[in-house]
């Protein structure tokens, strides 16, 4: 139902009624999230059904000042930079803290990798996600300013870690700017699994239309072919989204996605080898928008990546605290 194959790429869905958007977002806002009337949205997006990638065609440049905003708060003390200071330590290795996820894994899997772009014979190698082979990994959209989605990843992830370790948790990431591409999207998800993450997260920012706004949580729908199954994680990775998608309104206040999910900032999909892989509980998170402008004026914003790493985080949180 959900399948969309690795190569089509529907037509974004153009909502043009705005009560259901209203109604989630006051549900969301009055904490109503187990009474959310989420449906599952069918259907890809609009990154051609690759690991939500963005068009191929938009391949990344190297991030430019002007793709900055300056700095409007945040906790973080230099939100412009690729990391602030802040958000670089302590360490995955770092001892756990004491605080109310101590003992607890979380798994930060940044989209993409800024240097994939160099590596497109390697990243194009197909990989058995168990419902079909698909690329390796994709280089990910950018902003028409040239703002690449695989900085935009790293960038919250930090922060991510950052605000997870003070709260006790082991943090790992998939990547951090320290292997030449990839990982593939099918060791993305066996990372989370060998960790036995308690949650993991993925992170992306959408190639969609000028227009198409808002953020979406894309949850693993059932799959049971080949090495992919699914329905053990189904329930727990809808549970872990809703916290998620809750969360990030009301930190960040970005409504969620205009353009799929009817209004409700959740699509499920079964065509993500990230998700059809993964044995422990996952969500992607895109973001926003990249080739919208008014969306990427909040993406290329530090204070607005604080918000969202903030909004993910304390959805985490949410979710492993029961
Ligand atoms: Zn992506």
């Amino acid at each position: 139902m959900s399948y969309t194959g690795p190569d089509f790429d529907p037509p974004p869905e153009r909502r043009s009624r705005r009560g259901p958007l209203t109604v989630a977002l006051a549900a969301l806002v009055c904490g109503g999230l187990l009474g959310w009337g989420v449906y599952a949205a069918t259907g890809g997006t609009d990154d051609k059904g690759a690991e939500t990638g963005g068009s191929p065609s938009a391949a990344p440049r190297t991030p430019s000042p002007a793709a900055s905003s300056p700095t409007a708060g945040g906790s973080s003390p230099s939100a412009e930079g690729e990391e602030s200071p802040a958000s670089r330590t302590p360490s995955a290795s770092a001892p756990a803290a004491a605080g109310p996820l101590k003992g607890k894994v979380v798994v930060i899997d940044p989209g993409h990798n800024p240097t994939n772009v160099k590596h497109t014979a390697e990243i194009n190698r197909q990989v058995d996600v168990g419902t079909h082979r698909k690329e390796c990994d994709t280089t990910g959209t950018s902003t028409n300013d040239g703002y690449a989605e695989a900085e935009f990843t790293l960038d919250v992830a930090h922060r991510m870690r950052a605000l997870l370790e003070k709260q006790g948790a082991t943090v790992k990431l998939t990547q951090d700017r320290d292997r030449p591409y990839g990982p593939c999207v099918d060791e993305r998800a066996r990372i989370g699994n060998a960790a036995k993450a308690d949650a993991v997260v993925s992170i992306h920012a959408d190639g969609s239309g000028a227009g198409n706004r808002g953020f979406h949580v894309i949850l693993p729908g059932s799959v049971n072919e080949g090495e992919a199954d699914t329905r053990a994680i189904v329930a727990p990775s809808r549970a872990l989204g809703e916290r998620i998608a809750g969360n990030f309104v009301r930190v960040t206040g970005t409504a969620p996605s205009n353009y799929t999910g009817g209004g409700t900032g959740l699509v499920t999909r079964k065509d993500l080898g990230g998700l059809n892989l993964s044995t422990v509980p996952k969500v992607f998170i895109e973001c926003g928008n990249m080739r919208d402008s008014k969306d990427a004026a909040l993406l290329t914003s530090g204070a607005w990546r604080q918000k969202a790493a903030q909004g993910i985080s304390e959805g985490i949180v949410s979710f492993l605290r029961g």
